[in-house]
Order: C-alpha cells, then structure tokens, then sequence
C-alpha cells in the first residue's frame, strides 16, 4: 500500500504533466488549422483579385466598344470612353462628352449595364436629371425603370 501511496502522489505530477502536453499538442492542432484557414483566406483572395484582373482586363474592351455602339446607334456624340475602377459610382459622364464607366458594369445583366451607358449617353442631350433627361432615357432604354430597381436592390453588392 506504500508504494501505492507514492503512486498516488505522482500522479498529479504526472497527470500535470500529460495535461501540459495534451495542452501543447491541442495548441499545436488549433495554429496548424489557424495556419490553414488563413492560407487558405490568402488563396480565395487571391483568386478573386486574378478574377477581378481578368474581367477587368474585357470590361476594358467589351464596355468601351458597346459605349460606342450605343453612341452610333443613337446618334450621341461623345469624345471617349473610360474603363475605370470606381468604388461609388456606375458611371458618369464628363462635360466634354467623355464616358466614364465602372469595369464592375460587366458583372451585371446586360440590360442593366446597358442601361448605366444609355443613363451616360443621354446626359449628352441633357446634363441632369430633369423630366426631359428621363424622357430622353424612356426613348433609348424603355425599361430603364427596371434596371434602376435592379441596381437599387443589387447595387451595392456590385461595388
Ligand atoms: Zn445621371
């Protein structure tokens, strides 16, 4: 019995000691899945930025040429198109009749993005947003009322 006493005074020592390193290795498991998720976060960022450079890089193109497009079809001269990255605004357009536009247009239903260039586009004719702008807008772009639901619903997740 007195060698089973001096057990039993090891054995918080012991006990102590298994804990500590129970702790270590639980400690260990908790930064190598810390690690992980972090590379792993590191990964999808990196991903969405290589997307976001991708869709920029035909936005550049694919929004400029359909803002020409647009501007022949309707007869609306205009000094340039700009592909930008803006984080408040869609698109806007300059006194001198240069078009600017959000790369992000590109994401979003074509009818909407159309909208957000003929929007531009008619500033031309008139540069604000009287009775006569949206009515130049009606002419152009007959759901224009649609898309502007659309981007007040959706909008800001866009940007
Ligand atoms: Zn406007």
């Amino acid at each position: 019995m007195a060698s089973d006493g001096g057990l039993r005074l090891t054995v918080p020592t012991r006990a102590s000691v298994k804990g500590g390193l129970e702790f270590v290795e639980r400690q260990r498991e908790w930064i190598a899945r810390e690690r992980a998720r972090i590379a792993e976060r590191a990964a999808e960022r990196g991903d969405q930025a290589e997307n976001d450079a991708r869709l920029k890089a035909i936005a550049e193109t694919q929004l400029a040429d359909r803002c020409r497009e647009l501007a022949d079809k309707h007869a609306v001269p205009i000094t340039g198109v700009q592909i930008r990255d803006q984080r408040s605004r869609w698109g806007s357009c300059s006194a001198r009749g240069a078009i600017s536009l959000n790369w992000r247009l590109i994401r979003m239903p074509g009818y909407v993005s159309d909208y957000v260039i003929l929007h531009e586009l008619m500033h031309r004719r008139q540069p604000n947003h009287s009775a006569r702008f949206w009515t130049e807008v009606g002419k152009v772009c007959p759901e224009w009322r649609d898309a502007e639901r659309w981007l007040r619903k959706n909008g800001r997740d866009y940007l």
